[in-house]
């Protein structure tokens, strides 16, 4: 087995800092995209990086444990960050996503967290191997919108899970059979939001070496407008050794631990057997708390959350919170809550104020992901009118009030 790899950060055109991180070790390979107001985003990718190092070139007996390894990796990353965080006030709510892979023998195993991204190019081909922690993965599953919508969606950004923000994390991990001549992809959204996988595809098929493939793509998105920070990491694997290839236990067929796919997991038999993919979607702590989580939306609510934190520690948070209002979810119906519609690491800074008898799935589709954000009101009479006005699917509204008309454009 040999490894050729090449691996870039770049700031972008649009950024004024770098809050990408990588790490590229001999057999272990990591992306990092921070998040977080002042230095927090940068301290965040570097902080959940560290823990690869002391992964780099061990050797693991099958693919469970290889991956049992990514998911402590990641779980020490999150608990760093949430530490981190915790401890310094200029650092309240940042978060990182966390991308990280381990090329062992021929096989590949990933870990999995945000919407930093995996792919493999075999012949000539890119699959996605990991799966985006967005909202708008989560509405295009859901059949709610397109490919083409989630594109330019005003809350694309918006990522529903991310390590360093809350104690408990779940980690999607997995490993694919590697050939020989594929090449492992591992990059930030800075190249997959400007370009698109086809372009990305043609850049790995184009023939140039694994530094002039890294520097195309970081080029190709710069091009394209450079809007975030553009990391990539780009792994090509060699079977150069038959006997050795033969001596490992996946070739011998003896690392079938075959675990069904996850319920979560998208459902496309061609794509998982082309990967040979196996095992995915270890978890730990509880379930992702969902959709009514708040807290995934990037830099604006992270900040807007250190900044009502500073102001909270003077005044009385909960007398504070309770004066503030929002209209979000709250197992499967519509809820109003008192405070801000995100939390502190484990601590929650809202609760519900009243409970409705809306059942979500009534509410129109378009507007669901507002509540999932949740919709600030002045007071409880304005919250109860945000209910009351709450667009629903067949464009009835109750109380014979006027469904209000779908945004052109919302969010950050
Ligand atoms: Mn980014």
């Amino acid at each position: 087995m040999r490894l050729e790899t090449a691996a870039a950060t770049h700031r972008g055109r649009m950024r004024s800092r770098n809050e990408d991180a990588y790490f590229a070790g001999e057999s272990t390979f990591a992306v990092a995209d921070g998040m977080g107001g002042h230095l927090a985003g940068d301290v965040a990718s570097a902080t959940a990086l560290l823990p690869f190092e002391g992964l780099d070139g061990r050797v693991f007996a099958d693919a469970p444990s290889a991956q049992a390894a990514l998911l402590d990796a990641i779980l020490a990353a999150n608990a760093a960050v949430v530490r981190k965080a915790a401890g310094e006030p200029t650092l309240y709510g940042m978060g990182t996503t966390l991308t990280a892979a381990i090329v062992e023998g021929r096989r590949l195993h990933v870990g999995h967290v945000g919407d930093s991204r995996a792919y493999l190019l075999r012949d000539g081909e890119l699959l996605q191997v990991t799966r985006d922690h967005t909202l708008v993965a989560r509405l295009i599953e859901e059949g709610q919108i397109t490919e083409e919508e989630a594109a330019v969606h005003p809350q694309r950004s918006i990522i529903t899970r991310a390590v360093g923000v809350d104690v408990d994390l779940e980690v999607d991990t997995m490993t694919v059979e590697l050939q020989d001549g594929d090449q492992v992809l591992i990059c930030s959204d800075g190249l997959t939001g400007p370009v698109d996988d086809e372009t990305i595809a043609d850049a790995l098929r184009g023939g140039a070496d694994v530094r002039g493939a890294v520097g195309g793509l970081i080029d190709l998105a710069n091009a394209a407008g450079g809007p975030d920070n553009i990391t990539v990491v780009l792994v090509r694997y060699h079977e150069t050794d038959v006997a050795e290839a033969a001596a490992s236990p996946a070739a011998a067929g003896t690392a079938a631990v075959i675990r069904s796919r996850p319920a979560d997991t998208p459902a496309d038999p061609d794509w998982a057997r082309q990967l040979g993919r196996y095992g995915a979607g270890r978890r730990a702590g509880e379930e992702d708390r969902g959709e009514g989580d708040g807290v995934a939306r990037r830099v604006l609510i992270w900040s807007v959350v250190g900044l009502i934190l500073l102001a909270l520690a003077g005044l009385g948070a909960r007398w504070l919170l309770s004066r503030s209002f929002f209209v979000g979810t709250d197992e499967g119906r519509v809820a109003i809550y008192h405070g801000v519609p995100a939390s502190l690491g484990p601590v929650e800074l809202h609760w519900v104020a009243e409970r409705t008898d809306v059942p979500v799935e009534d509410v129109a589709s378009w507007y669901r992901p507002r509540l999932d954000d949740g919709i600030a009101a002045a007071d409880l009479v304005d919250a109860r009118r945000i209910v009351a006005n709450a667009p629903r699917d067949d464009g009835a509204s109750p109380d014979g009030v006027e469904p209000t008309p779908a945004p052109t454009a919302t969010g950050p």
